[in-house]
């Protein structure tokens, strides 16, 4: 049945993303660095500013991973505030709260395991919720999306930062060319694991573009939603409301 093969793909992809993460964790922040030019730190840095954060708040950093957008996070919420970095990967789990215990960030940060479809929190729980370079990880985007949407207060805000559709075709092919020879090449040099970012490049590919992730939002009840391309919409950010 159609049943039997999705239950079948949906494994498949959950031990595929788990294995990657796993095997990734301890190289990812030089990784990042290196093959994003150092880029994704203004990607995050923007998506800090647009969220609107005020010292008080309870954010969600989804799919946290190592942390950059939490330690920011729980600057600006204070001793008031709570952060929360969930993620569903003990490996990135664990480099991340390292490190940031290693920055001194502590007093105002938990650290939760746990899928993204199925949030372990109360309804109305967060002020804000982020999830950075994590959507595309996920099987079923639409649960996550509605999982999300349950776990923000009213007035609550949800930013998607996520790789997108480059807005001209020039750069969709140079960007191609970059994703599929030679990212994979640094993933094998840098990290020994070509496999694991030749995933990325086709989950990169395969992700929703602009508008269709805007759309999907929406089905899960989220308003006044927009997004803002960056570097040319190789990345964009996703925002909306739980009214
Ligand atoms: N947000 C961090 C950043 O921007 O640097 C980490 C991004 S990393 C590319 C993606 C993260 O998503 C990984 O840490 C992975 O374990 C996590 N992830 C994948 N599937 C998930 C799921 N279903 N629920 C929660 N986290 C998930």
């Amino acid at each position: 049945t159609d049943f039997g093969y999705k239950q079948v793909k949906t494994e498949e992809k959950e031990q595929l993303v788990a294995g990657v993460f796993h095997s990734v964790a301890q190289q990812y922040d030089i990784m990042n660095d290196l093959m994003s030019f150092g880029i994704h730190r203004l990607w995050k840095r923007f998506t800090i500013d647009a969220s609107g954060a005020r010292p008080g708040n309870k954010v969600l950093d989804l799919a946290g991973g190592t942390g950059d957008l939490t330690a920011k996070f729980s600057k600006i919420v204070g001793a008031n505030g709570q952060v929360v970095l969930a993620d569903i990967n003990s490996s990135m789990l664990n480099v991340g709260r390292d490190k940031l215990r290693d920055l001194g960030v502590v007093g105002n940060v938990d650290y939760v395991q746990a899928n993204a479809q199925a949030l372990p929190f109360e309804d109305n729980t967060f002020d804000i919720v982020t999830i950075a370079f994590g959507l595309r990880n996920v099987t079923d985007k639409d649960e996550a999306l509605r999982s999300i949407y349950r776990v923000l207060k009213p007035g609550g805000r949800l930013l998607v930062l996520e790789f997108s559709k480059p807005e001209h075709e020039l750069l969709n092919k140079v960007y191609d060319f970059y994703s599929f020879n030679i990212l994979p090449k640094m993933g094998d040099i840098v990290a020994k694991d070509g496999d694991s970012y030749e995933y990325l490049a086709e989950s990169i590919r395969m992700h929703p573009d602009q508008e269709t992730l805007k759309a999907m939002m929406e089905t899960a009840g989220f308003e006044q939603t927009s997004y803002h391309n960056l570097t040319g919409g190789i990345v964009a950010l996703h925002k909306g409301f739980k009214f």
